[in-house]
């Protein structure tokens, strides 16, 4: 019986720190901004708002990114990844 509770609150613990991990942290988008010329094209292209171009740098705000990458696939120096 107190092997069953063990693994039990092991499998707890181990669900809790899945569940824990930052999903942004984890899978968001970064911008090279040695390469980002500030053209803006990433942001006339996001439909969520999540990325504008910001003293010649684009910058993204991860609590409204969807992760639909059509930053990614229009930016036209590859900065966006
Ligand atoms: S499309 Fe690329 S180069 Fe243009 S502002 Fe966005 S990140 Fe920078
Ligand atoms: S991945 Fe999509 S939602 Fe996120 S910043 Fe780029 S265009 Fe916007």
């Amino acid at each position: 019986m107190m092997r069953y509770i063990e693994a039990l609150l092991i499998c707890f613990a181990l669900l809790l720190s899945a569940s824990c991990a930052g999903p942004t942290e984890a899978t968001g988008l970064v911008v090279d901004t040695t390469a980002c010329i500030g053209c803006g094209e990433c942001e006339k292209v996001c439909p969520y708002n999540a990325i504008e171009v910001i003293d010649g740098d684009a910058v993204i705000n991860p609590s409204l990114c969807r992760l639909c990458y059509r930053c990614v696939e229009i930016c036209p120096e590859g900065a966006v990844y």
